[in-house]
């Protein structure tokens, strides 16, 4: 999962794509970068949180009233400093592009690319390969003169991406010489909503982000979502373009709402906040059915996606909800960081029990999701360290029993608890008095129940395996998952 941004504004956009970094800096933290573009590309990018990367010095450097920016939070690709985007490319017109999903036909992309003579790959990324189909797909021998004509022609080359790449891809590009150009995948798997803003001269602005959570800070006014199969193209004098180029089923992740997104976003015109909210209602309306015996005294929620879910779940049980466990905001996200050995540390780190809240007390814990199980059962053991009379375990999101191949960094298989357990060894393993997990049709009633939203029905594929591109069978599982596994050993 990543974070991207593309700003088209009649005043210099740097100080703007930096503020949109930072409001999406929960979507990546690994890394970051900014292209403007006035007569020529400007780009700064490096490893670690926007405010390690930017400063006062560098950011003066990026001129111009046209950008793209990038979080990043790697699904595919390795780790060095070479992979962090934009990426950009000089033939045939200076391209630089960001990506959020994941391709799963690398592999055959990646062949394509190489074997034409002009081209060569520096990195892993299957961003870097999308950057040069789509590079090659507007070359021309005669390039289009007006803003129409390369509309039409931006309109061919990423209705044969369409064909071509597999996946989940939401894409902000600049060209030069030309303007702004964002589009989405077929189905619509990963965010991208739309902004704007008068621009004092008759003329508007237009931003275009993974959320709308810079929209009110920056003053631009949301205009809803980029749909599914629809590119846009605002030229250089302002002017716009766009098409819906092709219609399939409208599959978003369903996972930006249990936990990726942040609360006060609207994707795919849905309320995240909302969308929580209903989450813990219905999984209150479940726990009364299943547990009518087993009333907790409080409920805590896992901080912080959780809160909102376990407010409603409280409001509807009519217990107190409880901040019973305190969350040191300066230690990155669990899920997000690497490797198993940090995030084990970082649990204790992260999350301190309050004992007054505690002791003595039968103890409701809810959770947006359980990944690898390891972080939950810590979260138990903390509250029977300090005193917990009982303790039930709610979780917003059904199992998650397969991995993402469409943009989020997932364990595999082998490391996904509900993989592997049925929920009565989960519960065990967990250390649990009683478990409850949502179920598919209450978090998708949840998250459609209401709005003028287009969705036909989210992606859940690593909740129930359906993949929703219709791409991965157990061969291509496999491929995927050892190609993952090379990215985080550095193969
Ligand atoms: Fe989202 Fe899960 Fe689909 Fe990945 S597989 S896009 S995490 S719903």
């Amino acid at each position: 999962m990543c974070g991207i941004t593309g700003i088209f504004s009649h005043k210099s956009v740097a100080a703007e794509l930096y503020d949109s970094i930072i409001h999406l800096q929960h979507r990546g933290q690994d890394a970051a970068g900014i292209m403007t573009y006035d007569d020529r590309m400007h780009k700064e990018k490096g490893i670690g949180l926007a405010k390690e990367i930017f400063n006062e010095e560098n950011m003066g450097l990026l001129t111009g009233n046209i950008g793209i920016s990038h979080n990043r939070y790697p699904t595919h690709g390795g780790f060095s400093h070479g992979e962090v985007q934009p990426f950009w490319t000089s033939v045939p017109y200076g391209i630089a592009l960001a990506h959020n999903g994941n391709l799963t036909n690398y592999n055959e992309l990646a062949a394509e690319v190489i074997k034409q003579e002009t081209r060569y790959l520096n990195t892993t990324s299957d961003s870097e390969v999308l950057l040069h189909l789509f590079a090659d797909e507007l070359h021309q021998d005669i390039p289009p003169q007006t803003n129409e004509e390369f509309f039409d022609l931006l309109c061919e080359a990423v209705t044969k991406l369409f064909r071509k790449v597999k996946g989940a891809y939401s894409i902000t590009s600049i060209i030069i010489g030309k303007g702004l150009v964002v589009f989405r995948d077929p189905q619509g798997i990963r965010p991208l909503v739309k902004g704007e803003r008068p621009n004092g001269k008759g003329g508007k602005d237009y931003i275009f982000a993974s959320e709308n959570t810079m929209f009110y800070a920056l003053g631009y006014d949301p205009k809803g979502t980029v749909l599914p199969g629809e590119i846009i193209y605002v030229a250089e004098d302002g002017s716009v373009f766009n098409k819906r180029l092709v219609k399939k089923e409208f599959n978003p992740c369903i996972f930006e709402y249990v936990y990726f997104a942040r609360p006060d976003a609207t994707l795919n015109d849905v309320s995240v906040y909302r969308a929580r909210l209903r989450m813990g209602q219905n999984l209150a309306i479940a726990w009364k059915k299943k547990q009518p015996n087993k009333t907790p005294d409080i409920v805590i929620p896992a901080p912080s996606t959780a809160n909102t879910s376990a407010l409603s779940f409280a409001n509807e049980l009519g217990i107190r909800y409880s901040e019973g466990l305190y969350k040191n905001t300066f230690i990155g996200r669990t899920f997000i960081m690497l490797g198993q050995k940090e995030r084990k540390k970082s649990v204790k780190y992260k999350l301190v029990p309050q004992e007054t809240e505690i002791r003595d007390k039968k103890v409701l814990i809810l959770d947006d999701s359980i990944v690898r199980g390891n972080t939950s059962r810590e979260i138990v053991r903390m509250l029977r360290d300090f005193g917990a009379r009982e303790v039930y375990f709610a979780v917003a999101c059904p199992p998650v029993k397969s991995p993402c191949f469409y943009g989020v960094d997932m364990p595999t298989r082998t490391e996904l608890i509900a993989g592997n357990k049925t929920e009565k060894e989960i519960e065990k393993y967990l250390d649990v008095d009683a478990l409850l997990y949502q179920n598919i049709d209450s978090l998708v009633e949840a998250v459609t129940r209401k709005g003028d939203h287009h969705i036909d029905r989210p992606c859940m594929a690593c909740l129930d395996g359906k993949y929703v591109c219709n791409d991965v069978d157990d061969a291509k599982m496999d491929e995927m998952e050892t190609m993952r596994e090379n990215d985080r050993n550095g193969n």
